[in-house]
């Protein structure tokens, strides 16, 4: 099952890695998720439960297999970015929806998402709150008809594309409080979001989402009330994992790249893979990547198993996205003056590996998690 979903990812990157150059990036980002929803890919990212597809015995019907998540978005990443990206969003934007939604409003959301006509969207950041989400300021104060948000969410993938925003805001307490934050589905429609956009590093869809006394029913509060945020760390601790199996793809690709370079490109009167020194290093980064790929099978394998398995997801984030910002930056060293040459493989897995060391908890909390759990 899992080598068949590889296969159809495999082809479906090698088909259209090509077709996202020259796109700005939200005609890129809509130009992948129709082509991940063509291949029937979206659905891997919405549990079977809700119209989304099932590895049968590997994992529950209830939830999305990590698994299967992984193996896609290594071989998407492999291939481009952006495929990676819009495939992964699905799931990470509607996991709250699929974890505390009503059955109604599960209905009336999570198969749009799977067949990719509608784009998910997670709004925890602010500008004040991002390690630390105790800090979330956003407030949703409760009325006779439902809720009224207002605040600032900001770096929010798919801000602007999405259909709906998953929403950690304060209803009770005071900022810096862990307590007292509830998750919402937010239409993008309702009357009261504003959107921002603005640029990063790499193509990226993302900016700043805005509530101003934006009203809500009470039918979109997520789970009960002052439960946000483990809806939140629950929607992490699913795919977090998943962000180290795409890392492994930027850098499985980024060693494909200097293996073919180094042993094609001549200098001295001899092939560039001649010298010892570049063979060192084609040998540490194959050596790094194997790792990172064996800690990811095992933080898979434990989460699809119902296990919490909180050191085993974190050692693989930690280092499988270390590793590939180490193995993309010895690549573009590789090709020269051509690794930073725009349009060169090389050059886009280089930007497009950075922020997977910073988006679903930096490596720094990798390592705190970690601590916390060897100290016990
Ligand atoms: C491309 C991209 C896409 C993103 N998409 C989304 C999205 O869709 N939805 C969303 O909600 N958010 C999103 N984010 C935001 C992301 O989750 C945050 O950037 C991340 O959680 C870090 O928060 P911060 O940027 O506020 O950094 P800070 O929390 O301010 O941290 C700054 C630095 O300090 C370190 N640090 C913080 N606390 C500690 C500590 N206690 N000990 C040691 N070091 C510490 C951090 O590791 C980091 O290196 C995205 C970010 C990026 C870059």
């Amino acid at each position: 099952m899992i080598d068949e979903l590889r296969a159809r990812a495999r082809v479906l990157g090698e088909e259209h890695a090509g077709a996202f150059e020259g796109l700005d990036e939200e005609a890129a980002a809509r130009q992948a998720l129709a082509f991940l929803a063509s291949a029937g890919l979206t659905a891997w990212a919405v549990p079977a439960r809700h119209g989304g597809s099932s590895t049968g015995s590997l994992s529950s019907d209830d939830v999305v297999s990590v698994r299967a998540l992984c193996c896609l978005r290594d071989e998407l990443a492999y291939h481009h970015g952006m495929l990676d990206l819009m495939l992964v969003m699905q799931g990470l934007g509607s996991c709250a929806v699929t974890l505390g939604g009503s059955p109604e409003l599960c209905a009336d959301v999570l198969p749009g998402v799977a067949c990719g006509e509608d784009i998910a969207a997670l709004a925890l950041t602010e500008p004040e709150a991002g390690s630390s989400l105790g800090d979330v300021a956003t407030r949703a104060e409760r009325t006779d008809s439902g809720w009224v948000l207002n605040g600032k969410k900001t770096l929010i993938t798919n801000c602007g594309l999405a259909r709906f925003y998953t929403v950690l805001a304060r209803t009770a307490g005071k900022v810096g409080d862990t307590k007292g934050l509830s998750m919402f589905f937010v239409p993008a429609d309702a009357w009261g979001v504003d959107v921002a956009r603005f640029e990063v590093l790499s193509p990226h869809p993302i900016g700043d989402v805005i509530f101003k006394d934006c009203k809500i029913p009470g039918s979109f509060l997520l789970g009960a009330e002052g439960e946000g945020l483990d809806l939140a760390l629950g929607t992490l601790s699913r795919f977090r994992t998943s962000v180290a199996a795409a890392a492994n793809g930027f850098a499985r690709r980024a060693l494909d790249e200097s293996r073919r370079h180094l042993s094609a490109r001549r200098q001295f009167g001899k092939p560039l893979a001649s010298n010892q020194a570049l063979r060192f290093d084609l040998a540490e980064m194959d050596t790094r990547l194997r790792a990172a790929q064996l800690l990811v099978d095992e933080a898979a394998t434990a989460v699809d198993a119902g296990e919490t398995a909180t050191a085993e997801v974190a050692r693989a984030k930690l280092f499988a996205t270390e590793s590939a910002g180490w193995i993309c930056d010895r690549a573009v060293q590789h090709f020269g003056g051509l690794g930073v040459k725009r349009g060169v493989v090389v050059e886009r897995l280089y930007r497009d590996v950075r922020a997977l060391r910073i988006y679903e908890g930096t490596s720094e909390i990798q390592k705190l998690i970690l601590a916390r759990e060897i100290l016990g």
